[in-house]
């Protein structure tokens, strides 16, 4: 193979043409200020309301309730912090999961750290929430919940209806991270009574650098960055044009035939996780059998180490990840693989193999080829395996 197999779409996605293509105009030519009242800023502004119309249509949304943001991790932070100060004279306690993306947890912990109390609820062996655990966090002070819809790491799917009834029910704000399943899983924030929602371009074939948060009419939300008066007055600063006017059509192709695509992707998927468990001795799949993202793999090799076997996976021409927060510089093993119960030293030999549209099956065999070879080769040079060999195996 002589171009690279990526397998990192977990991480980020290229740009399709077509949403290039929309893009493109509005660097050069169509450069108004969408606040502007010249017919310069009139245009921009109609490409502004197209993608807001696009971006409310795939979430079954009214347009007037899309926030356009800077991307996923803002639309995090504004939903999470927005919520929580300005209905702090309701209480001040809030529930989320120990498996969210580090642009929710940390903004909760950011919260603590400011007079407000968070309950992080544990998960299953899958990384699967219980809507009952949830139910009998709520208090008296509860003012949100904030559980992702389906997992970056192990792309487990969370029974986000059900938590959505719940929260209705109690009148708790419910907010949902979705930048790994809006394009994945469909949407509806009206049938899955979601108050607040994340999504972000880069995870579904758009630009990076702009994302969205949905807020239902009547949400109070406070500014988490204070200037002008854009987006109804509910996030300060000129709005990035061509990002959003890209993000726009971006989601409208994702959106659009989800079941064909997803079809394509399992198929791939689950031939590359048999392919795998039945080759590789010592083996585990991490996340749920079933309900998880149609493009998720995360794979866990005991007695090795995830970031060697991404540089050898490189060598060969193979683009992943190790799912774990090692890609920031930490050595720390992911928090969501410790979370299903995985101890320390198997989590370190983590690997995340995530599968999107132009992936062929033709790839998938040769990742089939060349990673049970690798394997071997770095077991053969670990002690705890040479030690340890034919011994026990974490399932
Ligand atoms: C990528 C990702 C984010 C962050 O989005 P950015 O647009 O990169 O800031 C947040 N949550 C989840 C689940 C993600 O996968």
């Amino acid at each position: 193979m002589d171009r690279i197999i990526y397998l990192d779409h977990a991480a980020t996605t290229y740009t399709k043409p077509e949403v290039l293509k929309e893009m493109l105009p509005y660097f050069t030519e169509i450069y108004g200020n969408p606040s502007s009242v010249h017919s310069y800023g009139r245009e921009t502004r109609k490409a502004l309301d197209l993608a807001r119309e696009r971006t409310a249509k795939a979430l079954n949304a009214d347009p007037a309730e899309i926030i356009f943001t800077s991307g996923g991790t803002e639309a995090d932070n504004l939903a999470i912090i927005g919520t929580a100060t300005a209905n702090k004279k309701k209480g001040n306690h809030i529930i989320t999961s120990s498996i969210e993306h580090p642009a929710a947890l940390h903004s909760c912990q950011y919260l603590e750290k400011n007079g407000f109390q968070v309950t992080y609820l544990p998960v299953d062996e899958y990384g699967l929430i219980d809507p009952q655990d949830v139910k009998e966090a709520i208090k008296e002070n509860t003012i949100l919940i904030s559980i992702m819809t389906a997992n970056n790491e192990i792309g487990t799917i969370q029974p986000v209806r059900e938590i959505g009834a719940i929260a209705k029910e109690k009148g708790v704000l419910f907010h949902t991270d979705a930048v790994q399943a809006v394009g994945s899983i469909p949407i509806d924030v009206k049938d899955m009574n979601i108050d607040l929602l994340t999504l972000s371009a880069h995870k579904f074939y758009g630009p990076k650098g702009v994302g969205a948060l949905y807020a239902r009419k009547g949400v109070r939300l406070n500014h988490i960055s204070h200037g002008g008066a854009q987006e109804r007055n509910r996030r300060a600063g000129t709005e990035n044009l061509p990002a959003i006017v890209g993000l726009g059509k971006a989601i409208e192709l994702a959106t659009q035939d989800i079941e064909a695509r997803n079809e394509k992707l399992r198929a791939l998927r689950d031939r590359l996780i048999s392919g795998i468990l039945s080759s590789v001795e010592y083996t585990r799949l991490n996340g749920h059998p079933t309900k998880r993202l149609a493009g998720n793999s995360n794979f866990s090799f005991e007695f090795i180490e995830g970031e060697a076997l991404l540089l050898s996976l490189d060598m060969k021409g193979i683009a992943a990840s190790s799912g774990s927060a090692c890609t920031s510089g930490t050595l720390d093993p992911s928090h969501v693989l410790l979370a299903i119960g995985l101890p320390h030293e198997i989590a370190h030999g983590s690997l995340r193999l995530t599968l999107g549209d132009e992936n062929t099956e033709e790839e998938i065999d040769y990742v089939l080829e060349v990673l049970p070879q690798i394997v071997q080769r770095l077991r053969e040079m670990s002690p705890l395996f040479n030690q340890d060999k034919g011994g026990k195996i974490y399932v």
